[in-house]
């Protein structure tokens, strides 16, 4: 805690304890938001020149939009009560949009549990064991036993090898690309869950939704209000290590400087946690490393003209070298994108995969084949722009047993605390998860020191 001068008798007092969260992202973006209503004198460092993290903008061909993709969802009760908080309802536009599936050559719609049911692929002996399935795991609530079953084992028994292979690899590598042999049965719940989510809560069905201007918007205005509530924002500034020293922590920046908070609260993923913290236990250090990432490298391409009119499309066919396509441009408006269709073409990657090696020339070609050989109406001709994002470390892989050997998010360092997406451990990594873990963790933090951090999950 640090001392400042009492204003009527100069005795020194103790000023309230500082703050500080590293990583701008909608995670420190929330916390901070949150801390600082609690009152909590909050500093927001970002490396970057601006915040948002993964949800953050970038220009494609004088376009600024989410530089990866990014939907909100009907049910996305954390993220729509934010957006509420800043204003933004008014500026959020709903549509239902349609997701695909396509196999050997075909474009099928499986846009609501109706179509997925009628996926002719399937055969009827498949369909009913498909219902079942999504049937079965909706009804799960003790997500953990799900945790030691690898994903491919418990759905092969539950749904049969074709419906797996057909119906469930797809959807598993749109988010994990080939890293889905490593995720456990609590993965497959937790999407289905998602899947639910909209119905659970009474809706009768899921709808896509964003914000006009796209994340840029959101991010803009929750830096205007973490501002009007008395969070400092310092952008910019790369935080390089962050040193125990008489009680209270130095944070050192790349190129210079030091700053001295008495909390810390690092939201980086936790390999980058790991080299940043000095005084970490060995073992502390040793379960930070072993969370097993995933990279991206996300392209994304300006068209003169849409490919299907498909918000997302998953794919079965194994020569294609992305995980899933999405047309963002089958959700927004393209006046958004000046008449343009944009689409992103992800592919999810181990962090050691050769795949990262390649520039973004042959990248381009592979991927314009691909779509080529995918949809016959698709000409080169219609690229008016093509793009390619690398992301490092954008998600943790939900392996075997994972919430078993996660880090706590308190250290053993008191006042220094590490809380980050890999901690959500029984919900899919999304936007509205982040804000719920964000909430919960202020929550603890106001009932005490942060004692009762463990693994929070993503769910309340
Ligand atoms: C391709 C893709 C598609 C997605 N689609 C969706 C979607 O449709 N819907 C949805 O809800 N979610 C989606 N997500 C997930 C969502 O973007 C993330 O869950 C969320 O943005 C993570 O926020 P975060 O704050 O935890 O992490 P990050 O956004 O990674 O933030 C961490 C921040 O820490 C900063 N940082 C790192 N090191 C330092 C340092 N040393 N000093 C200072 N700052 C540092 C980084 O610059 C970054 O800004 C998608 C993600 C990806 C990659």
């Amino acid at each position: 805690m640090s001392l400042t001068e009492d204003k009527s008798n100069g005795a020194p007092v103790p000023s309230k304890p500082r703050w500080a969260i590293v990583g701008g992202g909608m995670l420190g973006m929330t916390l901070a938001h949150r801390l600082a209503g609690q009152g909590k004198d909050v500093t927001l460092i970002e490396a970057g020149e601006s915040l948002g993290g993964l949800a953050s903008p970038w220009s494609i061909g004088g376009i600024t939009w989410d530089r990866h993709h990014h939907a909100i969802l009907l049910s996305d009760w954390r993220l729509r009560s934010i957006l509420g908080e800043l204003g933004l309802e008014k500026e959020t536009r709903w549509v239902e949009a349609r997701t695909g599936l396509y196999v050997k050559g075909k474009l099928f719609p499986i846009s609501n549990l109706v179509e997925y049911m009628q996926f002719p692929a399937l055969g009827i002996a498949g369909q009913a064991r498909l219902a079942f399935t999504i049937l079965y795991a909706s009804k799960i609530n003790d997500w953990k036993k799900l945790e030691g079953i690898p994903a491919e084992d418990w759905l092969i028994g539950l749904s049969g090898r074709r419906t797996f292979e057909m119906f469930w690899v797809p959807l598993m590598k749109s988010r994990l690309g080939e890293n889905y042999r490593q995720a456990s049965a609590a993965f497959v719940w937790s999407t289905i869950q998602r899947m639910y989510a909209a119905r659970r809560s009474g809706l009768k069905k899921e709808m896509f939704g964003y914000v006009e201007g796209g994340y840029a918007r959101i991010i803009e205005r929750f830096e205007e209000v973490l501002g009007t509530n008395g969070v400092r924002v310092i952008k910019g500034c790369r935080v390089e290590a962050v040193e125990p020293e008489g009680g209270r922590f130095v944070l050192d920046q790349a190129g210079g400087g030091r700053l001295s908070f008495d909390r810390v609260v690092v939201t980086t993923p936790t390999h980058v946690a790991s080299h940043l913290i000095r005084g970490l236990k060995d073992g502390e250090r040793s379960r930070l490393e072993n969370v097993r990432y995933q990279d991206v490298v996300c392209p994304s391409l300006l068209l003169s003209k849409p490919l299907a009119n498909y918000y997302m499309t998953n794919i079965h066919d194994h020569d294609a070298p992305f995980s899933a396509v999405i047309e963002m441009s089958a959700m927004v408006d393209s006046r958004s994108f000046e008449g343009h269709a944009l689409v992103y073409l992800p592919r999810y990657v181990a962090t050691d995969d050769p795949f990262l090696q390649k520039d973004d020339g042959e990248i381009e070609q592979s991927f314009l084949g691909a779509l080529e050989r995918m949809y016959p109406d698709f000409r080169r001709g219609h690229v008016v722009r093509f793009q390619v994002s690398r992301t490092p470390l954008v998600m943790a892989v939900p392996t075997l047993r994972y919430s078993d050997h996660l880090p706590p998010m308190k250290t053993s360092l008191p006042g220094l605390y590490i809380i980050s997406s890999a901690h959500i451990v029984n919900g899919s990594v999304s936007v509205n998860e982040i804000i719920q873990l964000a909430e919960r963790t202020a929550r603890a933090f106001a009932e005490g020191s942060g004692d009762g951090l463990g693994f929070l999950g993503g769910r309340t």
